[in-house]
């Protein structure tokens, strides 16, 4: 299990300028910006990309038509580009069809979307689920022009929708069991860092890490258009969605807020207690908050008829930094220290997922005699010398078969790691084995 906390820092640096590179491509639901995107997470992690067509149906729902847009713009009356695609691909609402007209303020004003309470903000805006078009712009620039009057405006957005197909990345990592874990994380929208890249970000770098190492579970990492990736993922692998043992979907993952943690449909599934024991290991603040119907792909993999263990992993969590949706959630926003800690956080719950088992204590009738083992000595100069004591002993007692090395941990109020070097010296002693599992 790899544990790089020395290079913390310079993995930070480099998860943000994959997420810098990724930054300015125009990703939708479907189309050449998710290709593109794949194709450079694909120079870090051998991705399978996996294209379904169009009109293919998932469940209730129906793979949709790809949209590409060329450009767009609003001209006045002197030729001026008052608004350019080209500038961000936030001024044009995601999805919307082709428009090539003149019109008069009044009218085309009703087709624009700004942040009032932001004035210098870009919002991001969709309508994949109806027709329809619009532009976003910063609500200073909005105040400006209605301040001149109603004239007339030239407004262009070069957009088809076309059959073609929904485009998802996948990386499998056979590990010694056939019990999966998965990762899931977004790749469907624009210029956003946290929302999006940064999930991105952190799963390629930990999907490179994992592809690096020794592993009891196997590995499944899912880069996926958001809710129609997912559930045309489900409706396609249903075989496989039974062998989902722990899974999180990862997302704004890099802002400089603490974690919060939304546990799984299920509430107590493994993947829940761990990710809970891992952050309460790290004396910083976090929110534990439980299920709701309402969120990123975790709604999908909780839905009833599958009801997974996924839990959704964040910082700041959706809609609830100003941010969100927006210009704002830009380069700036995400840090390199937020994304190597979240990085970090995950490894620690993937090293107790890979660590954890129950064991029997082969000399239940009092204590065994550490000293005259070895036990002691082992640990003599190191700092955490009376942690790794206690370790010792916690085990002793608390192996009796019914007790996992996380339940004792969590007793213990020991870090997982001294617990697990302790069973692993208990058990070259003799004095412990593994009970098989049932
Ligand atoms: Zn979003």
């Amino acid at each position: 299990m790899p544990n790089t906390a020395p290079q913390l820092e310079s993995v930070g640096a480099e998860m943000h300028s994959l997420i810098s590179r990724l930054f300015p491509i125009c990703r939708s639901m479907t189309g050449e910006g998710v290709r593109e995107t794949l194709r450079i997470v694909q120079e870090h992690v051998p991705l399978t990309i996996q294209e379904i067509p169009t009109g293919t149906q998932a469940f209730d729902w129906e793979v949709p038509q790809e949209w590409t847009i060329r450009g767009a713009y609003i001209k006045d009356a002197g030729g001026n580009r008052i608004i350019d695609f080209c500038d961000s691909n936030l001024h044009v609402v995601s999805g919307s069809h082709g428009v090539d007209t003149t019109m008069r303020w009044s009218d085309l004003k009703n087709n624009i979307h700004t942040l009032p309470d932001y004035p210098d903000w870009i919002p991001y805006r969709t309508c994949f689920h109806q027709s329809g078009w619009g532009f976003c712009m910063s609500h200073r620039q909005f105040a400006e022009i209605d301040a001149i009057g109603d004239l007339e405006y030239q407004v262009c957005i070069d957009a088809t929708l076309t059959d073609g197909s929904l485009t998802y990345g996948e990386l499998f990592l056979p590990g010694t069991t056939d019990d999966e874990i998965l990762l899931s994380c977004h790749v469907c929208h624009p210029s956003m860092a946290n929302d999006n890249l940064s999930g991105v970000s952190v799963t390629t770098r930990l999907a490179e890490l994992m592809e690096s190492v020794p592993r009891h579970y196997t590995y499944r990492f899912l880069f996926i258009p958001g809710t129609i990736g997912s559930i045309t993922w489900l409706a396609q692998n249903e075989d496989c969605a039974e062998r989902i043992d722990h899974g999180l979907v990862v997302t704004c993952v890099g802002d400089a807020d603490h974690p919060t943690y939304k546990r799984s449909r299920q509430g107590t599934a493994m993947i829940d207690r761990v990710v809970e024991f891992a952050l309460s290991q790290r004396n910083l603040p976090f929110v534990m908050e439980n299920f709701s119907p309402y969120g990123y792909d975790e709604r999908q993999y909780c839905s009833p008829g599958f009801d997974l263990p996924v839990g959704l992993l964040t910082r700041s969590p959706w809609g609830r930094f100003p941010e969100y949706h927006s210009s704002a959630d830009d380069l700036t926003f995400i840090k390199p220290f937020a994304l190597a800690d979240s990085l970090r956080l995950i490894l620690d719950v993937f090293d107790i997922l890979e660590n954890d088992g129950s064991y029997v204590n082969l000399n239940p009738m009092c204590e065994p005699q550490l000293g005259k083992r070895g036990l002691y000595d082992m640990m003599g100069g190191k700092q955490n010398v009376k942690d790794l004591r206690m370790a010792l002993l916690w085990v002793l007692n608390y192996s009796d078969g019914g007790h996992s090395l996380l339940e004792i941990a969590h007793r213990a109020r020991l870090p997982f790691p001294a617990i697990r070097a302790a069973c692993d010296k208990l058990v070259e002693a003799g004095l412990l084995k593994a009970q098989p599992p049932e």
